[in-house]
């Protein structure tokens, strides 16, 4: 699923490639991922010139002189800006441009194609109740966040929760809270200030690698390219049995509530009273 290295980055490379383009035309192979039907969906946005890309936890935002054209892969899937000549084996929806582009999208399970007026983004309930992206908060925000929600939750439930905070998802939140030193069922009371600025940092220092390298490596970007990030540049996630890149104990995956979780026991202990700072 994509998170928000992913995000950023098609949002990013989107922004650079496509304003200014004019959608001509739109093929709508799957009618079930708009929130108009699909008559409606294409005579809103004919004619748009595309203004500014960006995202907001997992949706792609495109403003448009018509309205905002909102994407959400979902599980994943592919955006990518082509010509008729070279089209992808796979897509859903496929907007094309008056120069002779296109935008192919693919969804790999099911994902979103909405239409919101300029002013009336807060119209579609699943942006409106997302939280802030979780890379644009202040420490000072991020903090004040933190403290302002029941403290009883547990750090990765309220990580995850995209009504709290936009864009973390289960494959970055394990290196995450590793290097944040925190067990996943630690509970935001139990939090001593330099834990909570400690954690604002991991989440800044979990996403920057893969940012900076394009996404994750099962991501195409806009051109097709694979994500930079793979395998080898993840600590903890996913390597059950091998060694902490900290302390050298072996890794572990853990339930924790209705998810797994990989860890390091020594790093990241659950003992509530014990202060690593
Ligand atoms: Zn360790």
């Amino acid at each position: 699923m994509p998170e928000i290295p992913e995000i950023f980055s098609r949002a990013h490379e989107m922004n650079l490639a496509l304003p200014g383009k004019r959608i001509s035309a739109i093929e709508i192979l799957q009618p079930k991922c708009l929130n108009l039907s699909p008559g409606d969906f294409t005579e809103v946005l004919i004619g748009a010139v595309i203004d500014e890309v960006t995202y907001h936890g997992k949706w792609i935002k495109t403003r448009t002189s018509q309205g905002w054209l909102l994407i959400n892969l979902g599980m994943g899937g592919e955006i990518l800006l082509t010509n008729r000549q070279q089209m992808p084996a796979k897509y859903r929806l496929v907007f094309d441009f008056t120069d002779g582009t296109c935008l192919t999208i693919n969804f790999w399970w099911f994902g979103y194609a909405y239409f919101a007026p300029l002013d009336e983004l807060d119209q579609i309930p699943m942006l409106a109740k997302l939280g802030p992206n979780a890379i644009d908060l202040s420490s000072e925000e991020f903090f004040d966040l933190v403290r302002t929600q029941k403290q009883s939750m547990r750090v990765k439930a309220f990580l995850l929760d995209q009504s709290r905070i936009a864009g973390i998802g289960n494959a970055y939140i394990h290196d995450i809270l590793f290097l944040a030193r925190l067990h996943p069922m630690r509970k935001l009371g139990s939090l001593s200030d330099l834990d909570i600025s400690t954690l604002f940092k991991a989440i800044h220092s979990g996403f920057r690698p893969s940012i900076e390298k394009g996404g994750a490596f099962y991501e195409l970007d806009l051109h097709g390219e694979k994500g930079g990030f793979t395998m080898e540049y993840i600590l903890v996630g996913y390597r059950a049995g091998s060694p902490c890149p900290n302390c050298g104990t072996l890794i572990e995956k853990i339930r924790t509530g209705s998810t797994s979780s990989f860890i390091c026991p020594d790093c990241q202990p659950l003992d509530e009273t014990f202060q690593p700072h």
